[in-house]
Order: C-alpha cells, then sequence, then structure tokens
C-alpha cells in the first residue's frame, strides 16, 4: 500500500509519500507560506528530482492541489493516479484523553479533535483543516489519525495530575499529556531492535531534542512519565520556548511590562528558551559559533540546556530505577556532538559514560557509548513519518 502521510501546520505543510511494501520512501516535499504572501512549495523525489515552485496558496486545500500536482508530475512526480494512494495518514497534536490510539478518522472523531482546539490552539486546528483538505480532494480514501499524545497515555495518574485542585482536571481535563510521542515510540522500538532485545526486557529515556523539546520515561515499551505538559510548554528550556518556569513570574511580568496574556505567552512560546537567554539565536549551530567566540550569554544558554535535559535524565534514572539505554533524537540530539559531550558529562557514577570517538557523528543510527558505560547510549534518527505510515496501514488493514 503506497500511503501519504500529512503533517500540517498553521502556514506550512510538510508530505511524504511512503510504499509500505518496503517501507521505501518515494517523495517528500515542504508547502511554505501558505495564505501569506510568496506562497512556496519544494517537491524532491527519491532519486533527487525535483522543484521548487512560488504560487499563491491562500488555503490548505490549494496547498494539497498542489502537492498532489507535485506528486503527479511527469518529471518529478512518483504517482499516475492519485488512487493509487490507499490511505493518508494525518499527524494530529492534540487528542485529549479520548483518543489515545491512531484512528480511523471519521466525522465523531473530528468533533472530538475540534473539543481540543482550545487546549491546542496552534495546532489542532490547522491539522484539521488538513484533514478536512484533503476529504474533500479524495473522498473516498480512508483517513488516518495519529496522536503526538497517544504514546503517552500509558503515563500513570501520578506523572500526569497537577498539584491543583483536582476538580480541574475533572472539569476541564487539565493534565499533563505529553507530546512528540511518535518520535519517542519510534525511537524507543528501534532501540530494541538495534540491541537484539524484547523492549518488554528493556528501560529506556529518549531525549527528543529539536527546536522543541521533550524526555521520555519508558518501561517495556510504554511511556511512564514525560517532560511535556498540558501544552508542549512545559518541561526542558527549548529554541525559543521556557520550559518549566515559577508560575507567579507570569503576574510578575505582565504587571511590570503592561503585557497582555496573549503576548506573555507569546514571550514564553516564541522569545524565551536558549533564544530569550541568549539573545542570539534559538538555533544551536548558531550559539555554538558564538559561545566560542566568547559569547558568554550563548554559553549560558547551552549550559542551562544541558542541565535542564541532564534532570530529567537524573529524574527518569530514579523513577525507572536505573535505565538500560538512552537516546539521542531530533535536530540538536541527531547533530549537536558537543552538546550530547555535555549532557553525558560527569555521569559515570550513574552508569552513563560516552565514548568521544564514536560520538563523533551526526545523523547516524549508532552506539556512542563507551564498551564499559552500563548504561548503552545510542544515536537514532527520529522519523516520524515512517511511525505515521505504520500506524495508517495497521489502522486500515485492521478495518478490513
Ligand atoms: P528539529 O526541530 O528536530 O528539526 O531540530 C532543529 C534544530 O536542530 C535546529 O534549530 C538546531 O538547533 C539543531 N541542529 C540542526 N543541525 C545541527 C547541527 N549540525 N549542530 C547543532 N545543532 C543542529
Amino acid at each position: 500500500m503506497k500511503v501519504l502521510v500529512i503533517n500540517c501546520g498553521s502556514s506550512s505543510l510538510k508530505y511524504q509519500v511512503l510504499d509500505m511494501e518496503n517501507e521505501e520512501l518515494l517523495a517528500k516535499g515542504l508547502v511554505e507560506r501558505i495564505g501569506i504572501d510568496g506562497s512556496v512549495i519544494k517537491h524532491e523525489r527519491e532519486d533527487g528530482k525535483g522543484f521548487k515552485l512560488q504560487t499563491p496558496m491562500a488555503t490548505h486545500k490549494e496547498a494539497i492541489e498542489n502537492v498532489f500536482e507535485a506528486l503527479l508530475n511527469k518529471e518529478s512526480g512518483v504517482l499516475q493516479s492519485m488512487d493509487e494512494i490507499g490511505a493518508v495518514g494525518h499527524r494530529v497534536v492534540h487528542a485529549g484523553e479520548k483518543l489515545t490510539d491512531s484512528t480511523l478518522i471519521t466525522d465523531d472523531v473530528i468533533k472530538i479533535l475540534e473539543e481540543c482546539f482550545d487546549i491546542a490552539p496552534s495546532h489542532n486546528p490547522p491539522n484539521v483543516l488538513g484533514i478536512k483538505a484533503c476529504q474533500a480532494l479524495m473522498p473516498n480514501t480512508p483517513m488516518v489519525a495519529v496522536f503526538d499524545t497517544a504514546f503517552h497515555s500509558t503515563m500513570p495518574a501520578s506523572s500526569y495530575i497537577y498539584a491543583i485542585p483536582y476538580e480541574y482536571y475533572e472539569k476541564y481535563g487539565i493534565r499533563r499529556y505529553g507530546f512528540h510521542g511518535t518520535s519517542h515510540k519510534y525511537v524507543s522500538e528501534r532501540a530494541a531492535k538495534m540491541l537484539n532485545i524484547d523492549i518488554k526486557d528493556l528501560k529506556i529515556i529518549t531525549c527528543h531534542l529539536g527546536n522543541g523539546a521533550s524526555v521520555s520515561a519508558i518501561k517495556s515499551g510504554k511511556c511512564i512519565d514525560t517532560s511535556m505538559g498540558f501544552t508542549p510548554l512545559e518541561g526542558v528550556v527549548m529554541g525559543t520556548r521556557s520550559g518549566g518556569i515559577d508560575p507567579a513570574i507570569i503576574e510578575y511580568i505582565m504587571e511590570k511590562e503592561g503585557l497582555s496574556i496573549e503576548e506573555m505567552l507569546k514571550m514564553l512560546n516564541r522569545k524565551s528558551g536558549v533564544f530569550g537567554i541568549s539573545g542570539v539565536s534559538s538555533d544551536f549551530r548558531d550559539l555554538e559559533v558564538a559561545a566560542n567566540e566568547g559569547n558568554e550569554r550563548a554559553q549560558l544558554a547551552l549550559d542551562i540546556f544541558a542541565q535542564k535535559i541532564k534532570g530529567y535524565i537524573g529524574s527518569y534514572l530514579a523513577e525507572l530505577d536505573g535505565a538500560d539505554v538512552i537516546v539521542f533524537t531530533a535536530g540538536i540530539g541527531e547533530n549537536a556532538i558537543g552538546m550530547r559531550a555535555k549532557i553525558c558529562s560527569n555521569m559515570e557514577n550513574l552508569g552513563i559514560k560516552l565514548d568521544p570517538e564514536r560520538n563523533n557523528v551526526r545523523g547516524e543510527e549508532t552506539i556512542i557509548s563507551a564498551a564499559d558505560s552500563k548504561i548503552k547510549i545510542l544515536l537514532i534518527p527520529t522519523n516520524e513519518e515512517l511511525m505515521i505510515a505504520r500506524d495508517t496501514v495497521s489502522v486500515v488493514n485492521a478495518q478490513a
């Protein structure tokens, strides 16, 4: 079965087509600036052939029409007809508590996703727009939703309940949900395969370190705790997000600076994190250059980021009663050699010892711990699209 994977943001859309007979990627692409001047689609076939086209795309439906044209393109397309697509897998960020596994999209499912709009205002509305646009253009093709929150639904209440009056959980579903679940699930399953050990016998700490970052504790293949919470703002310091802070700071700054709650939340989401600390950039490549040139705040941002990740690793070692594996993934986890070394430094007493030579690698699936490290440290490039395509096939096959 050929599967189209769609990951729809508010003004962007990423797509991939995979042939699931052999899990082969056929083509991928990105549409940016949907609904904004300068809309552009970048399309690339697996053999490198592709194109970049600037053309107005006012809506997500127009963006998806352009994706279809790219996939059918005579020069660099991969399909003769859209009927070759057996199913579409949609990345959906938030499913609340009602949907805890990948599911066939029906009107009832869309209703549940719409109910989550006020707890995931920047993610769920574009996700649903993408689903509806695809449904309009491919009315007979099954669609599957794969949720970022699903993998974390196995967390015990002791991990997801906030210490605020319990009635807010009951009335409004205020609890920790966790995100990046598709990535944490993919890399933990790959880790078990790489080590040739049944995942049921493993305790794994996964560090998804990208522009958004989260750490998860996984026991026997099930998530028992994760660093993100009610929204993706909680947890470690990120590119532009603050991660956990004392909530009293919010009112204090709002009053001093005369900020509205919207402005305050925008600041915490988009102007904080390593960008806010350094004043330089949210990109770790820029921070490393600046720190090497003597920029103290860039260095401070890197130090704080590493310390927060260490903190979660330590916390999860305690929760799991030790771990067998630590996995690094996503943009920073896969590429920032120095940051991985910094995070793993001075943790030998906890059984964590990196091999500096093995660690000198980017974007490859490999073991980077020293031979005598009690805990194996793995580098695993994430592949959320493949995981979405796998779930899509299994949901569709289960209906047949
Ligand atoms: P992601 O959100 O997973 O796409 O990760 C994006 C982030 O990865 C960027 O903002 C950078 O901070 C980081 N990154 C990507 N490549 C490198 C690299 N070669 N060295 C350090 N950090 C990198």
